[in-house]
């Protein structure tokens, strides 16, 4: 037997959405229940792919099991299709294994020719014609690619020359006029006569079903969803129902709970004497259903409790849609209802209240990734609808925000003194921009990663930020976008959820977080193996995580620590030093700032652990650029300005991230760890003497380590300083010293490493750039072209590369266990807040992943869900 390509309703169930798709399945399992649904038939996925396989062409093998479903479905509704005695028509329509909007939609009345017509017409005209009329321009739309717009043009001509108000007023005369009109139209800007035979619109409009599957609006939306190109569609084949057919018709959508709020109550909209598409193409204004209550009392009833009955089967808020035809109800689909992120939270929390769901079903029922909504502000919906993007970047760090340009960080400073919310604009943001960033709403680059500074340093303080967007072309200070030119002082808004920038001020609107949000996340806690740690670099940023839910700290970038203007001049002056006592002077300059700050840590995390990565500057990152900074350096150092510019360009390198950074700095200088030891220890030994009964948790981590070696040498050397210090102090510390795991040599040799070290953290931002070869500062701008191509699906700095990073964290993380099996061993890359990472490192048997306070409470989240 031939591979069964097309399923009658009556042979599925919502177990099939792989094969069936989405709304496939649900009617099927609609069937099952014995629900009033309108019987039809669906061509699979397997045959959408099959479509692919052979040239885009359909097999004479599907198209003979689509003309053999027919004549079923012909004998179910003893009705007949391409015919003129009782003739069936049906609607087509697409439906992937996951809800897909930009793909082809809908055709109603699909059967309808003009002897079909006249054959209905002689039961009810009005219905015949206002049908016809309506496929051929659904038709033209959705298979010809011809916009709506031309037959509008027709409708409008007709009103005008009949002074009639709306479509819905039309007299039969006037609907076969309109008919005549709308085949005239089709002819002309198809080139062809609209298709007589039922048999080539239904053929047709599979194919083009099909075809949608890979408009660009459909893989755009695939890849911002990680859905893969390999599921295809399936397309519905399902008879009509009629809302058109007379004044005890009427047509609508509904969800069982308000999608906006989450309140239980049926939410939705309807028309009388209408078809499904009026509904939705907002040509005219629906009636709340709360109406179809008073004049349908008891079809309304009728709905509510197959609503519920839905509810309960799915254990979920549904989204339906059902037409009365004749006053006979039918439900023509249900699926999964979209909602905003408080409402998805409301409703988790009621379906767990009301018995319908568990603790785990109401995780899993929260799309993670919405969640952000729920921590930033937003956009007004309403208000962002109406407008269009100027220009796109990466998504960096979500929440969106409007304000003046500023293109530097003083004139940020400069706006904000003045009362002026800002979106700093820049190339790319340094270490000098940090105070700039701060006052900012929002952060905007035409360069750089997703784990590039300003991304990195604008998630960590919560803030809208869009990186590496191509389409900015910065001049000093201007910036042009698509032939456009804007100045400073120029409003734009920026969202940092999507990528898109905007022109002008688009309202936003702040959320709290409610006690329902607050019960997910402590069912989360309960569920999840792992603990969620925060990445932080300050006490406010520790706090802000704490309240998140952030059981510790699993990165301190101490480099982080020096941003402000005042302390990056000393740590200048360690970094351009070119003798140990210049450089003893810069960091007797640093130990007083770096040990109140940790202090400062201490009090703010007590007895929670905390994990202090030793510096890691990559030089750019911190050398002096502008003349003014040279000359201050230079009258502070004691050294002329040509000297300083000497040492500049002596300690210029060509690949600074695989360059002098990380342990190799400390190794060179090992006085620069023992500042930080000496940082570190003299503040828990003073906030234990502080705080008295608390066992403090500092962690000392030295970056970048390849070799168990380099880790050796600076261990050997902080602990015997650490145990001097806390000897003569008399007072008890209980310190650890470990490593991150951050290139792929150090994966390899991650035994060796383990033996020695007390803790191991990876790295997965250098992991990923080490183990690609390519620079997580400059991908993104060929990246582009791999996603287009479809060589990678997404950004392997943002979602971690299973296969080959994901392949070295694994064998590295089998090695340590082998010789400590209690090692303690986390994440704190950018990787750690992401949802599908964190579903990967779930399995690893990690003890920890650690992410910017933002996304502590999405990571707490996605470590539950099933
Ligand atoms: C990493 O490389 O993943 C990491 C956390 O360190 P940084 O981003 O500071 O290089
Ligand atoms: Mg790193």
């Amino acid at each position: 037997m031939n591979k069964k390509l097309v399923y009658l309703f009556n042979e599925g169930d919502a177990n099939m959405r792989e094969v069936l798709g989405g709304k496939g399945a649900n009617l099927a399992e609609m069937t099952k229940l014995g629900l009033p649904v309108p019987q039809g038939f669906i061509v699979s996925t397997t045959a959408c792919n099959e479509y692919y396989e052979h040239d885009e062409k359909l097999s004479e093998d599907v198209i003979l099991q689509i003309k053999d479903n027919m004549r079923e479905l012909e004998n179910i509704t003893k009705k007949n299709f391409n015919s003129t005695n009782n003739p069936l028509l049906v609607s087509v329509r697409s439906g992937a294994r996951a809800s897909m909007p930009g793909m082809m939609d809908t055709i109603l009345n699909l059967g309808l020719n003009d002897e079909v017509a006249k054959e209905i017409a002689k039961d009810n005209s009005r219905l015949a014609y206002d049908s016809y009329r309506r496929l051929i321009q659904m038709f033209a739309d959705v298979v010809k690619g011809i916009e709506k717009k031309h037959f509008d043009v027709d409708i409008e001509t007709l009103k005008k020359k009949y002074s009639v108000e709306s479509d819905h007023d039309f007299s039969v005369e006037q609907l076969i006029e309109l008919v005549e009109k709308h085949k005239d139209t089709y002819l002309r800007e198809v080139g062809k006569d609209f298709p007589q035979d039922p048999e080539v619109q239904l053929l047709e409009a599979i194919e083009s079903v099909f075809k949608s599957w890979n408009n660009s609006r459909a893989v755009y939306y695939r890849r911002m969803n990680h859905i893969p190109d390999s599921w295809g569609t399936a397309v519905t084949i399902q008879e009509m129902v009629f809302g058109n057919r007379g004044d005890n018709c009427a047509t609508g959508v509904a969800f069982s709970r308000n999608p906006a709020t989450g309140e239980n109550e049926l939410y939705g909209e309807f028309l009388y004497n209408a078809q499904g598409e009026d509904v939705v193409a907002g040509t005219h204004t629906p009636l709340p259903m709360i109406e179809l209550k008073d004049t349908m009392p008891e079809q309304y009833q009728e709905f509510i409790d197959h609503s519920k009955m839905l509810e309960k089967h799915y254990h979920d808020m549904q989204d339906m849609e059902f037409t009365i035809d004749n006053d006979k109800l039918f439900i023509l689909q249900t699926r999964s209802g979209k909602r905003t992120a408080q409402a998805a939270v409301k409703i988790a929390n009621d379906l767990v209240r009301e018995g319908i769901i568990t603790e785990q079903e109401a995780i899993d029922s929260i799309d993670v990734r919405i969640i952000d909504g729920l921590l930033h502000p937003q956009f007004d919906p309403e208000a962002v609808k109406e407008v269009e993007p100027i220009a796109t970047g990466l998504p960096a760090s979500p929440g969106a925000a409007s304000g003046v340009i500023a293109f530097s960080a003083s004139k940020a400073v400069e706006y904000f003194d003045k009362g002026k919310p800002v979106i700093l604009v820049r190339m790319e943001t340094s270490p000098e921009d940090i105070e700039g960033m701060h006052i900012s709403e929002g952060i905007l680059t035409a360069r750089g990663g997703m784990t590039s500074h300003a991304a990195v340093v604008a998630r960590g303080m919560g803030k809208s930020c869009i990186v590496g967007s191509g389409d900015l072309n910065i001049k000093e200070d201007t910036m042009i976008i698509n032939k456009k030119t804007y100045h400073e002082g120029d409003q734009i808004s920026i969202d940092g959820g999507t990528g898109f920038v905007y022109e002008g001020r688009i309202p936003t609107q702040s959320v709290t977080i409610s006690e329902d949000f607050d019960n997910l996340l402590t069912w989360s806690d309960d569920i999840a193996t792992l603990d969620v740690y925060t990445n932080a670099d300050s006490a406010e940023e520790i706090q802000t995580a704490i309240d998140f839910g952030a059981k510790g700290v699993g990165l301190v970038r101490t480099e982080h620590m020096f941003f402000e203007a005042d302390r990056i001049r000393a740590v200048r002056e360690m970094i351009l030093s070119t003798t140990p006592l210049q450089r003893e002077v810069a960091l007797k300059k640093i130990l007083p700032t770096q040990r109140s700050d940790f202090e400062k840590i201490f009090r703010t995390l007590k007895d929670k652990s905390v994990t202090v990565r030793y510096l890691d500057p990559p030089l750019h990152e911190f050398m002096p650029t502008t003349t003014q900074d040279i000359e201050e350096l230079a009258e502070i150092m004691n050294m002329s300005v040509p000297e300083i510019r000497d040492v500049i360009r002596s300690l210029h390198e060509f690949n600074p991230m695989m360059g002098h950074r990380g342990c190799r700095l400390a190794i060179t200088y090992p006085e620069i760890a023992l500042m930080q030891t000496r940082a570190l220890i003299e503040a828990a030994i003073n906030v234990t003497k502080e705080l008295g009964d608390v066992t403090l948790q500092p962690e000392i981590m030295i970056p970048l380590v390849g070799d168990v070696s380099e880790f050796n040498f600076l261990a050997s050397r902080i602990k015997n300083l650490a145990d001097e210090l806390i000897e003569e102090s008399g007072v008890d510390i209980n310190y650890k010293v470990g490593t991150m795991i951050e290139l792929p040599r150090a994966c390899i040799l991650a035994g060796e490493i383990a033996k020695e070290a007390d803790f191991l953290s990876f790295g997965t931002n250098d992991l990923t750039q080490m183990t690609y070869g390519f620079s997580r500062d400059d991908a993104a701008t060929f990246l582009k072209s791999y996603y287009e191509i479809g060589i990678y699906d997404n950004d392997p700095f943002a979602t971690l590369d299973k296969n080959g990073v994901g392949s070295l964290i694994k064998y590295a993380i089998q090695e340590a266990r082998n010789v400590k099996p209690d090692i303690k061993i986390g994440v704190c890359g950018e990787h750690g807040g992401d949802p599908d990472s964190i579903d990967f490192f779930k399995q690893l048997g990690m003890n920890y992943v650690s992410c910017s306070p933002y996304r502590v409470p999405i990571a707490r989240l996605s470590l539950a869900r099933d």
